[in-house]
């Protein structure tokens, strides 16, 4: 069975919703198809439900996912930091979706968490921070899209399910268990998947959306990190790749091309750890990935001032991309036995 909500919690959202409140929308920092969709999923339900909904993203994200109903609706917070904090200041309520800590919302974190409003937490990550007044956290749902199709079913909502939301929720089930295929993809997964196709989720267009718009430089870009950039250590049953910001460059990069990049390197034989690492102003940013028991979320907690999933994890380094490299290939003999378990 998929996660029931509280009784207790869904009736105070309830007497919390009636009437029309000014609500606030936020999600993580380089949001990716979960974050959008769920975020937008909320986002159009709450307007059909007449209240005043504004959805505020810390940072751009991938032009794959400017389809989505409502896309046009979305504040990007690093280019309107002054009407953000203004709409945040008026909020009632706040969501917090796809992401456990503040600190996962950047530059957004001390405005939403000096906000006297109700913050109500919908995600599906590990150890989410303690500030909520309310908390729906549930590490094993495939997706906080999934999430948010419970929320409106709990509401008593399901029927308000329309195309638009259908297919929000349906970008995020899809992106997030990789088109359907990761263990937490359960059976009820798949009814609720179901249930969006009948609303009027139009599958294959989703699919074409997201995985069939590459650009010729992301298709190139991808080509370069197989032929040159992949690193396989089989001793560590182990692949990387390291895109330096110049490399980047060379492809004219734009968000969300290096996407689903890592997976390239965990679908090698035999490799139960991938990892990816990218530069951008100076930062590096790292994407883990792991098969079975090994947690990439302790490695990225530990090492690289990351978290996420057991399997799929993210992390930083402020010292270069050589650095984390070689940081990264320096703690690898620590985990040698647990990657040569089966
Ligand atoms: P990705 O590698 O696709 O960016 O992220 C994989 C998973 O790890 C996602 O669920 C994402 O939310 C989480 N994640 C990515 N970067 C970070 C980070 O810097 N800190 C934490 N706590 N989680 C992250
Ligand atoms: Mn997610």
């Amino acid at each position: 069975m998929t996660e029931r909500f509280p009784e207790r919690d869904i009736q105070s959202i309830k007497t919390l919703l009636s009437g029309s409140k000014k609500i606030i929308i936020t999600t993580h920092h380089r949001p990716d198809g979960d974050a959008m969709g769920s975020s937008l999923a909320l986002y159009n339900y709450l307007k059909l439900k007449g209240h005043e909904v504004r959805l505020i993203v810390p940072s751009d994200y991938p032009d794959f996912l400017h389809w989505l109903p409502s896309n046009d609706q979305v504040i990007n917070f690093e280019q309107h930091a002054i009407k953000s904090v203004e709409l945040i200041g008026l909020a009632e309520i706040i969501f917090c979706l796809d992401y456990n800590s503040l600190s996962r919302i950047e530059k957004m974190e001390p405005v939403i968490r000096e906000s006297k409003a109700q913050k109500i937490l919908i995600d599906h990550h590990l150890y989410p921070e303690n500030i909520f007044s309310h908390s729906f956290s549930y590490s094993s749902a495939s997706s906080t899209s999934e999430l948010i199709f419970q929320f409106i079913d709990s509401l008593g909502d399901a029927s308000m399910i329309d195309k638009s939301i259908a297919e929000c929720i349906y970008c995020g089930i899809m992106t997030d268990t990789n088109s359907f295929r990761f263990a937490s993809m359960k059976s009820d997964t798949h009814r609720i998947i179901a249930r969006l196709m009948e609303a009027g989720a139009e599958n294959y267009k989703i699919h074409e959306n997201v995985y069939d718009s590459s650009t010729e430089n992301r298709l190139r870009l991808l080509g370069y990190s197989l032929k040159e950039k992949l690193c396989v250590l089989n001793e560590f049953r182990t692949a990387y790749i390291g895109l330096s910001e110049a490399e980047l460059k060379m492809f004219n990069f734009k968000s969300g091309d290096t996407e689903g990049l890592v997976n390239y390197a965990l679908s090698i034989q035999g490799i139960r750890l991938a990892a990816f690492f990218s530069e951008k102003d100076g930062m590096v940013k790292i994407s883990f990935r792991s098969k079975g028991d090994f947690s990439v979320q302790e490695l990225s907690s530990e090492h690289f001032s990351g978290g996420g999933h057991r399997n799929a994890s993210g992390g930083r380094s402020e010292s270069g991309l050589d650095e984390a490299i070689a940081k990264f290939l320096a703690i690898l003999p620590q985990y040698k036995e647990k990657l040569m378990q089966d």
